[in-house]
């Protein structure tokens, strides 16, 4: 799996603040330069007054302001259940890697045992690995061992049908039914700030599978360079907190 920041609004904390302060002033904003928009928060500097505005908005629940600064991420590589997974958050925009247009007619069924085509998940291979909702914990490695197999062997027979029924002159659309939930796509998605901290409460939380959790961790990462003030308070005072609100 792969993340990338594609775009994102340009100087982020700059719209928050501006959005945040035209609600309780009797200027327009338009006609106001920062300095003068920001005058009456806490601090010495400007970064340090967005510190301090940012930092109470978060934490009076003020979300709205982040619904302004928008970002777009590019993902590669993660199986159609974590893209399943992910659209279903109503207010970010996807567009998904089409399987009726592309075909995966020239895979190699070797690649395939590489984890090419279709997402290995770490409970094939690895005889520690302790998932939700498992009844046993860890495995002996003979099992851990005929585990990855079977799935191997699974996904290589899917695969190698897939390619049969293109042959025989099926479309891509409908040849794909046979392959796997696992099977590798790319999208690309945009959210705005809020929207992000509301995935990332869902999504990044211990109880979300490992996959959609790996991509969330990634986007904060990101999310945390784009707007630094509003994502390094998210992390340290909101993620993770028991009875999360959509914020
Ligand atoms: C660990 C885990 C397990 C899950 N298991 C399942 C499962 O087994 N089956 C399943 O179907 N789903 C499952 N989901 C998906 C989950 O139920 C949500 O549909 C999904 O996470 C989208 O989040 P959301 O409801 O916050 O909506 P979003 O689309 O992200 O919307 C954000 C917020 O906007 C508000 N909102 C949006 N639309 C509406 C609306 N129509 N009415 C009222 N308020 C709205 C809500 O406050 C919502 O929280 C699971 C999610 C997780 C994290």
């Amino acid at each position: 799996m792969e993340v990338q920041l594609l775009e994102a609004t340009e100087d982020p904390e700059r719209v928050i603040c501006t959005a945040a302060r035209n609600d309780y002033m009797s200027e327009f904003v338009g006609d106001c330069s920062f300095d003068e928009i920001m005058e009456t928060a806490e601090g010495d500097t400007i970064e340090e007054k967005q510190e301090t505005l940012i930092g109470h908005l978060l934490d009076h629940g003020h979300f709205g302001p982040f619904e302004h600064p928008q970002a777009t991420f590019a993902v590669k590589g993660i199986s159609r259940s974590c893209m399943a997974q992910i659209t279903r958050h109503r207010h970010v925009s996807f567009d998904i890697q089409s399987m009726r247009y592309v075909s995966f007619d020239d895979v190699d069924p070797a690649d395939v045992r590489e984890g090419e085509l279709v997402v290995t998940p770490p409970s094939a291979t690895d005889p520690d690995w302790v998932g939700r909702n498992q009844e046993s914990g860890s495995v002996g490695e003979e099992t851990a061992e005929r585990r990855e197999e079977v799935f191997n062997d699974a996904i290589e027979h899917a695969v190698e049908s897939y390619q049969e029924l293109l042959d025989l002159g099926m479309p891509p659309e409908d040849a794909r039914f046979v392959l796997p939930i696992g099977t590798k796509v790319n999208m690309v998605m945009s959210m705005n700030a809020r929207m992000l901290m509301h995935v990332a409460d869902m999504r990044a939380a211990a109880d979300s599978q490992w996959e959609i959790r790996n991509m969330t961790e990634e986007v904060l990462d990101l999310a945390e360079e784009w707007c630094p003030i509003t994502f390094e308070h998210y992390n340290e005072h909101m993620k993770g907190r028991k009875n999360r609100l959509a914020p």
